[in-house]
């Protein structure tokens, strides 16, 4: 079984408990406005331009029509862009990065048994995105081999697939990551593109199947950073008997630079960061509202 696989970050530990391997796979059915990760949201691989890196060598144009020099100055088009990633290949500086390449799911789990030594009694393999079950049957395949491997299995996700693959998910994974971004269901659509109600449905399924999950939240200022949020995140996790743990993640602008590496505009465009210890006054006032332990990371 192939897929098409982002990145595999070694030694991760927000990823889920203990030290962790993180499977980044490619392609995304929503499309928040803050994404720091809009590399992953087409599942085709795809070219990521640096221009700050650019030594104007010329090697990538002597290879590739869709690079060219114009008084000096490299541009990169992606129209026409195959993704084959020979430009990639020849550029000395990493101004050019091919993002996805296709893996076997044996071949991610082998590369994740590799760090089996340092997960102890609880890390292991986290699946990520994009939102690993857009390739549900890759995803699945991979949570299988490793736990066949006696490898801990963890899925970050953001909810939104049917709720067939959400149950299939749940009998070969150990524990869920959950996004949840908004509660209101106009909001949820108008800063993600799609609507939560696919996405709190399949959070109540996993509560009826008792399958442990850690909500995941992240606070974008002028969008969620309100008591009126954190309150409903609280009500949230106080009805989910599944729900553990509740993980604030303040906002950071990673996503807008990489979004100019692919030619895109972020939506969400501010470019500074939101401090841990602002959303943790919301959170500490929030917490009051609910026995499931809040932190912010
Ligand atoms: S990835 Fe291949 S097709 Fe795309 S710009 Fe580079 S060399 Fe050209
Ligand atoms: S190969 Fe890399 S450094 Fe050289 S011109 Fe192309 S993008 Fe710039």
């Amino acid at each position: 079984m192939n897929g098409m696989v982002m990145n595999i970050q070694r030694f991760c530990v927000q990823d889920g408990p203990g030290i962790r391997t993180t499977v980044f796979l490619k392609g995304c059915p929503l499309r928040c406005a803050w994404c720091h990760n809009p590399e992953s949201h087409h599942a085709a691989p795809e070219v990521l331009y640096d221009a700050d890196k650019c030594i104007g060598c010329g090697a990538c144009a002597e290879i590739c029509s869709g690079h060219s020099f114009s008084e000096g100055i490299h541009s990169y088009s992606c129209s026409g862009c195959i993704a084959c990633g020979r430009c990639a290949q020849r550029c000395y500086s990493d101004a050019l990065e091919l993002c996805g390449r296709t893996m076997t799911a044996q071949e991610v789990v082998e590369a994740a048994a590799r760090d089996k030594a340092f997960y102890r009694d609880n890390g292991g393999l986290t699946l990520s995105g994009g939102e690993p079950l857009m390739q549900s049957a890759f995803a699945l395949e991979i949570a299988k081999l490793a736990r066949q491997q006696g490898i801990h299995v963890c899925v970050e996700t953001c909810g939104e697939c049917s709720s067939a693959v959400m149950e299939k998910m749940a009998a070969v994974t150990d524990l869920f990551l959950y996004d949840i971004k908004l509660l209101d269901p106009d909001l949820h659509r108008q800063y993600t593109g799609v609507s939560n109600e696919q996405i709190l449905r399949n959070l109540e399924l996993l509560d009826r199947l008792n399958q442990p999950v850690i909500l995941r939240c992240p606070i974008i200022p002028d969008i969620n950073l309100t008591d009126e949020h954190f309150a409903k995140i609280a009500a949230l996790a106080q009805r989910m008997d599944c729900v553990t743990e509740v993980q604030f993640e303040p906002y950071h602008p990673l996503g807008v630079q990489k979004a100019k590496r692919l030619s895109r505009r972020q939506p969400y465009g501010s470019e500074a960061f939101l401090s841990r210890e602002e959303v943790l006054v919301f959170a500490q006032r929030a917490q009051k509202l609910t026995n499931k332990p809040f932190s912010v990371q």
